[in-house]
This record gives structure tokens, C-alpha cells and sequence, in this order.
């Protein structure tokens, strides 16, 4: 889908990526070259989806960290060991509340599933489910899970890492001025026709309005969790899908964050965990605009 008229308009692409609409725009640029660029980012986007995704037939080398037995140290290929790296620091940082190793409850949940779930599992097989916290060890170059109850799981980071490497690939390929989108959570370079980018943040309750709207240029991050996100309605009653690594159950104290920050995968993986966590525990290097329960917004984006 190009829309292109003329070598400096935008150049614009979307694909279905990640389970989401992955929206590429690339601005000042030849439309030959941004075609191809486009397409060699997508490829990449894809690649990374199914090197990190537990769900699906396809096998990875994930999915069969997820099978190891207990306690055996299992080599990961280097691109997973250096995401799986980030998780478990941000997790370290965020006093627990990101945990990539929420697979099972994820699983048990089932909001990636199709079809997707419309009642919340049993309590007690919640409680059944929850591994114990910090059960990735690594083991020199290896790594191993400490429980059975333990599997790997990058829903929280694998979508800002693959917007990452979708950049790199746009510059690789001399894009200057671009953006990619992949259903809110966003990287973007250089600027739009010699001004700013402009990006509106999603409201949480009014589908189609924004809460705000920001100005960016040069090399900016953008990643949104939120409640409305993948949920269903129970006894009137909103679950979703970023859980609590000590309950099992969704966090329930925001109905969005947003997080700005140097790279989208440390975006993606900080807005979910200031989902859940106090901001007490944010690093310099990030800003943080949250939506509390009550519809009220706390911090500014920058
Ligand atoms: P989205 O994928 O909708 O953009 P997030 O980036 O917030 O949303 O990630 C939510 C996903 O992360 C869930 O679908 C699940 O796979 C995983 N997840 C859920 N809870 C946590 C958590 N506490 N820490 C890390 N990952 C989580
Ligand atoms: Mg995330």
C-alpha cells in the first residue's frame, strides 16, 4: 500500500506483524529506495517474531528452552541471550515487576491465544501456575530455569526490540527521516519535513481521541501499555493482560503508561513494568506519562 506520489512525499506501508498493524513511513527520501527499505525492515520484524514468539507451530529455540529439564544449562543464540539480558535487568530494577518468565501464566491466561479468552482461570490454578520469582539463572554462557513452572516468555520486549531492528535496517538502507508503528508503541528518526514529528498518545477510554500530543524529532521511543489493549469483561469486571508477577492476576492500578526512552525495547519493556511498579524505581534515562484507574494522569512526557 504506497502512496507516494512524488520523491519527497511520505512513502507509507503497512503489514500485519507481531499480531498487530505495523504502519512504516518514511519521509524525504526516494521512493525506490524507501520501498525496499521498508521491505527489508518488515522481513527482519518477522524474522525476530519468530525467533522470540512462544505461541504458534514454528519451532525456536524458546520453545524448546520452555521444554528443558530443570536445572540443565541450555545454550539460547546470542540475539535471545542479549534480549533475555535487558528482561531480567529491567526486571532487577523494577523490584520484580517485570518477569520474563511469566510464560505459563501467560499461557494459562491466554490473551495471545485464538480464540482469545472471555473468563479468568480457576484461582487455584493460578496459584498452581506462578513460578517463584527470579527463576532464569545464567550459567556462563548458558541458562537455565530453576522450575518447572518457569518459561520464558517476550511478549513485554520482543515488539520494541523488533521495532529496533526494523530502524536499523531503515538506516542501513540510508532512511534518514522515518517511522515505525506498531500499534502505538513506536521509533522515530530525523523529522518530518524539516519539522517535528507529530505523535498522539492513545486516551485509554475514548477509542479514536488522544490524551496528548507530542512534538519528537532525532531518535525517540515511544511505547504505550495499556488495560484496553487485550482484555475481556467478566462479571463486570476488566482482566487484561499485563499480569502481577506476585499475584498471577492483572495489575489493576493504571489504565495506561507511556514511556519514552533511548530504545524501543527498553520502552516496550518499561512500560510494562511501570504497569505494575511504583515510579520510584525509574531510570534517568526514561520519561513516564501515567493514566491512573481514575482517569487522572500523572507525569510528563519528554
Ligand atoms: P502489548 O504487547 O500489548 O504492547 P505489553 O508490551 O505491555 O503489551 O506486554 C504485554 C505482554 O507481556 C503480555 O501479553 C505478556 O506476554 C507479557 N507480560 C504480561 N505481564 C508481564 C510482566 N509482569 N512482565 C513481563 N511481561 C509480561
Ligand atoms: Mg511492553
Amino acid at each position: 500500500m504506497l502512496t507516494a506520489c512524488s520523491g519527497q512525499s511520505d512513502v507509507h506501508d503497512t503489514r500485519f506483524l507481531m499480531g498487530t498493524l505495523v504502519e512504516f513511513t518514511v519521509s524525504d527520501s526516494d521512493q525506490a529506495v524507501a520501498e525496499q527499505a521498508i521491505t527489508a525492515a518488515a522481513a527482519e520484524m518477522q524474522r525476530i517474531e519468530d525467533t522470540f514468539t512462544i505461541y504458534g507451530d514454528l519451532p525456536n529455540a524458546v520453545k524448546a528452552f520452555n521444554r528443558s529439564p530443570v536445572n540443565m544449562p541450555v545454550s539460547l543464540p546470542d540475539e535471545v541471550s542479549r534480549v533475555l539480558a535487558v528482561a531480567l535487568h529491567v526486571q532487577q530494577q523494577s523490584g520484580g515487576a517485570f518477569d520474563p518468565a511469566l510464560g505459563g501464566m501467560n499461557l494459562l491466561w491466554g490473551f495471545s491465544s485464538d480464540p482469545p479468552p472471555d473468563s479468568p482461570p480457576a484461582a487455584a490454578a493460578i496459584e498452581q501456575a506462578l513460578p517463584p520469582a527470579h527463576c532464569i539463572e545464567r550459567h556462563g554462557s548458558q541458562w537455565l530455569r530453576t522450575d518447572s513452572r518457569c518459561l520464558l516468555d517476550f511478549g513485554g520486549i520482543a515488539k520494541g526490540y523488533a521495532i529496533d531492528r526494523g530502524i536499523a535496517l531503515l538506516k542501513e538502507h540510508g532512511i534518514a527521516n522515518a517511522i515505525i508503528n506498531a500499534g502505538g508503541d513506536l521509533r522515530l528518526i530525523g523529522e518530518h519535513h524539516h519539522q517535528p514529528w507529530k505523535i498522539g498518545i492513545r486516551h485509554p477510554r475514548k477509542p479514536g481521541e488522544v490524551i496528548t500530543s507530542l512534538a519528537l524529532q532525532g531518535d525517540k521511543s515511544i511505547v504505550t501499555s495499556g488495560d484496553y489493549e487485550r482484555f475481556f469483561i467478566y462479571n463486570n469486571i476488566q482482566y487484561h493482560h499485563i499480569l502481577n508477577p506476585v499475584t498471577g492476576w492483572p495489575a489493576t492500578q493504571y489504565q495506561s503508561v507511556t514511556v519514552i526512552a533511548p530504545t524501543a525495547m527498553l520502552a516496550d519493556a518499561w512500560s510494562t513494568a511501570l504497569f505494575i511498579a511504583s515510579s520510584s524505581v525509574l531510570p534517568a534515562t526514561l520519561s513516564v506519562m501515567r493514566v491512573g484507574r481514575d482517569g487522572k494522569t500523572v507525569g510528563t512526557l519528554q
